[in-house]
This record gives structure tokens, sequence and C-alpha cells, in this order.
């Protein structure tokens, strides 16, 4: 049975996402008829600031928090920068802790700040992409006004022990605050992370009850439209200005709100948390399908990251001996939609920096393929592209000089090379046995 070409099979939820018809639908009259100034003194805006406190309080109930512990911002790159701009003037520390694999929106920045002389340790990851506590402990120095760990990585799915890590830090900033009492909320450190990838994804309504200070999110991620992001501050945690204008979002983000975008996010977040069993079953159930659809039917592939310690919605595949740049194309025109590396980055030709942190040969790093689904996407979308992924992976490999499958390589026996690597192997093992 074949199944029948959609026209588009949108496999990349994870650089942005459909939004969907019931955020659309409440966002309209906010760009049509209310679209007074929330600021303004008179009705006809104040009635838009009814509509914002509504939203914003629906925004905070994704994160089990307070209306008061939200910032909007423009966007989830915004957020994160905002989080660690503020830390480092509130305690004028001047190092940051992160890790190897994190989005650009922190990579770049740390980047920034070590141009103009701050410093920043940078965490390795494990092979499976995983990160441990104590690794973070070690790196935390009396200098450190911020460790930033993404609570999910965009290229890999890989979960991070954000909160355990935001408990421990917790421990470190009171140890600081006992032993200079006259600095109390002012010397750090403080725990954010970018959650930009994790909502609807994973339960965030334990995160006000955490001890996670700064916590970044964006709309488009989420069903809602780009150009939106949020910021969760822990409250009583003190805020300074990243985009420095009028008084809005009480002092701490200056610019006129993107109104009918925040009623719109604000939709969004009820659906999230209305749809998380669907993402929890449904969507992990597709993407599992997937890969193990895939894993019986092609030889030399690989899952990148741990597989439980994940998403449920993402998945990052080898396939060696091919070029993901080849496959993306293919995949372009039989209408899917994935991609190699995150969004921000696709076109450069250097391998993934979250694959090469996960200690992935360039060439393998090179052949990977991100496939993030969502609550949109459905079982006949992954029948189509199982019937066309494999056929065209052989064909990409049958015409690649690197490939055990191209005709002319008589000189690369992958199977012979793994069956004398098992043996070598198993003969170890009972040398060391007897
Ligand atoms: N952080 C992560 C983990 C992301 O995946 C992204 C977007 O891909 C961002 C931050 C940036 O979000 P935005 O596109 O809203 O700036």
């Amino acid at each position: 049975m074949h199944a029948s070409r959609p026209e588009v099979v949108y496999l990349d939820n994870n650089a942005t996402t459909r939004v969907a018809p019931e955020v659309f639908e409440v966002m309209v009259p906010f760009l049509t008829e209310y679209y007074g100034n929330p600021s303004s003194a008179y009705s006809f805006g104040k009635k838009v600031e009814g509509y914002l406190i509504e939203a914003r309080e629906k925004v905070a109930a994704l994160v089990g928090a307070t209306a008061k512990e939200i910032i909007f911002t423009s966007c989830g790159t915004e957020s994160d920068n905002a989080a660690i701009w503020s830390t480092l003037q509130t305690t004028g520390k001047r190092h940051i802790v992160t890790t190897q694999v994190e989005h650009s929106a922190i990579m770049n920045q740390t980047e920034a700040l070590e141009r103009m002389g701050f410093g920043v340790t940078r965490l390795p990851v494990a092979a499976d992409g995983t990160l441990q506590v104590e690794d973070v402990e070690k790196a935390i120095r009396d200098d450190t006004a911020i460790v930033s760990i993404m609570w999910a990585n965009n290229e890999t799915g890989v979960l991070f022990p954000v909160e355990e890590i935001a408990t421990m830090v917790k421990r470190k900033r009171q140890e600081n605050e006992a032993a200079h009492p006259d600095k109390k909320g002012k010397i750090g450190p403080y725990f954010h992370t970018d959650a930009v990838q994790t909502p609807g994804k994973i339960d965030l309504r334990g995160v006000a009850k955490s001890d996670i200070d700064f916590l970044s999110m964006s709309g488009h991620k989420l069903h809602a439209p780009k150009g939106v992001g949020v910021l969760y501050v822990k409250r009583r945690t003190k805020v300074v200005p990243y985009v420095i204008g009028g008084g809005q979002e009480r002092g701490k983000r200056g610019g006129t709100e993107n109104v009918a975008s925040i009623i719109g996010l604000g939709r969004a977040a009820e659906l999230a948390v209305e749809r998380l069993d669907d993402e929890q079953k449904r969507v992990r159930g597709m993407r599992d399908r997937f890969e193990d659809a895939l894993l019986a039917r092609l030889p030399h592939i690989y899952i990148n990251g741990n597989r439980e310690l994940r998403l449920p919605n993402t998945s990052n595949i080898a396939f060696d001996f091919v070029e993901a740049e080849a496959i993306l194309m293919r995949l372009d025109k039989l209408g899917i939609c994935a991609s190699s590396g995150s969004a921000c980055t696709t076109g450069s030709l250097d391998p993934s920096h979250v694959l090469s942190a996960m200690g992935l040969t360039p060439a393998r790093a090179r052949s990977c393929v991100r496939f993030s689904f969502s609550h949109f996407n459905t079982d006949a979308d992954i029948d189509y592209a199982l019937e066309v992924i494999p056929p065209m992976i052989e064909e990409l490999r049958a015409m690649s000089p690197l490939s055990p499958e191209h005709p002319d390589n008589f000189a690369y026996d992958v199977t012979a090379a793994r069956e004398r690597e098992e043996k070598g192997m198993a003969e170890t093992m009972a040398a060391i046995n007897e």
C-alpha cells in the first residue's frame, strides 16, 4: 500500500510551529477592533490592558507562577540575553557558567561578553548528550553571576536536570549570602534555563515551586506567533531591564506590548497544558514508530542523544555515508521539511556544535538530520515519510564513494569490520573471565 503524498509534511517543529487556529482566532480582534495602546489613559486602551492581564495569567499558569513573575519580550533570544545581562548588572560579578550545547542565543551572547572581558565556562556533555549536576557545581566560582543551562536541547531533544541544578545553585547563593549578609539579593549566583523547546512537551507547572530563578520561552515554538517571548523571573528576584524605554512590564522591559501576539500566546499556553497528554503519548508514539521503522529498515543509522532523557517530539538521526545537505534537498523535493543543526545555523558548513560536543566525528555530524513532530502531525505523515526516506537514503548511498553500498567500493566492508571488532571483544572478555 502506498501512502499518498501530502502537500507539505512539516517535521521541523523545533524550528517553528504552525499557529493553532484557536490562537489565530483570539488574536484577530486585537489587530482589527481593539487596537488601542494598553498604556493609554482612556477606556479604549484600558480595555486592551484588561485582556493583557488575562493573557499574562494564562502564561503564568503554564509554569505554575503568578502574573507578576512574567515579563513579555520579543522572542526567546531576548529573554535569554535579558536574564544573563540582568544578573551581571545586579551582582556586579563577571563569570558565567553554561554548556557547550546551548542555542546560539546564549552561545553568541556569551562569546560577545567574553570579548568584553567577562569569563565564561562552557561545560562539555557526555556522548549521549547528558550533563551531570556535579560537573556544574565544580564550575561555579566566587565570581559567578549566573549559571545558564538549557532545559531541552533543540537539536537532540536531550533534557538536562535543571531543577536539581537550580537547587544546587540556590544552595551556593545561600552560602554566599550567609557569608555576606549585607549583599543579600545582590550576590548570586542565579540560575537561568532556556526552556524554549519545552512548553507543551513536558510539564512545566512545577517551575514556580522549583529553585529556577529565570526561565525563557518563545511564542512561535508553542503554536503562537513569532515575535513574542517570555521571561519568567522568580518573585523577589531583582531585574535590570535589557530593553530600556518606557515603563512597560512594570519597568522591567521597555517597548509597547505586542498585544495581539501576547493574547495569542495566552491561548497557546492553555492549549499547551491541555495537549500535554497528546504530546507525551501520541506524538511520542509517532516519533518512536518513525525511529524504530528506520532503524529496522536501514543499516548504519544512529539515533543521537539519550533515548530516555529526551523530549517526546525530537529525533536526531545520523545517516552514515551521506551528507545531511543532500538528504535535506531530496526531502524538500519530496515535500518534507526537516533540518540539520538549528534553523539559525543551517547553511553553515561546520558540523553542529551540539553533535561535535557529544563526540561525533565531523563526518558523522555532517550526516545528521533532525526531525521534530507536533500535535498537528498525523500517522499519514509518518507513513509517507517512512515510505520515501529509506529508498532515498539507499539511492544517495549508492552514489556516495564513502558508502559500503557504492558499487565500486570494495575496500570498505563495514559488516566484516564490525564482525572482527565483536570477535576481538569476545576474545578479550573471555580472557578476562578466565
Ligand atoms: N533557545 C532555543 C533552545 C531555541 O531552540 C531557540 C529557537 O530556535 C531560541 C532559543 C531562540 O528563540 P527565538 O527564535 O524566539 O529567538
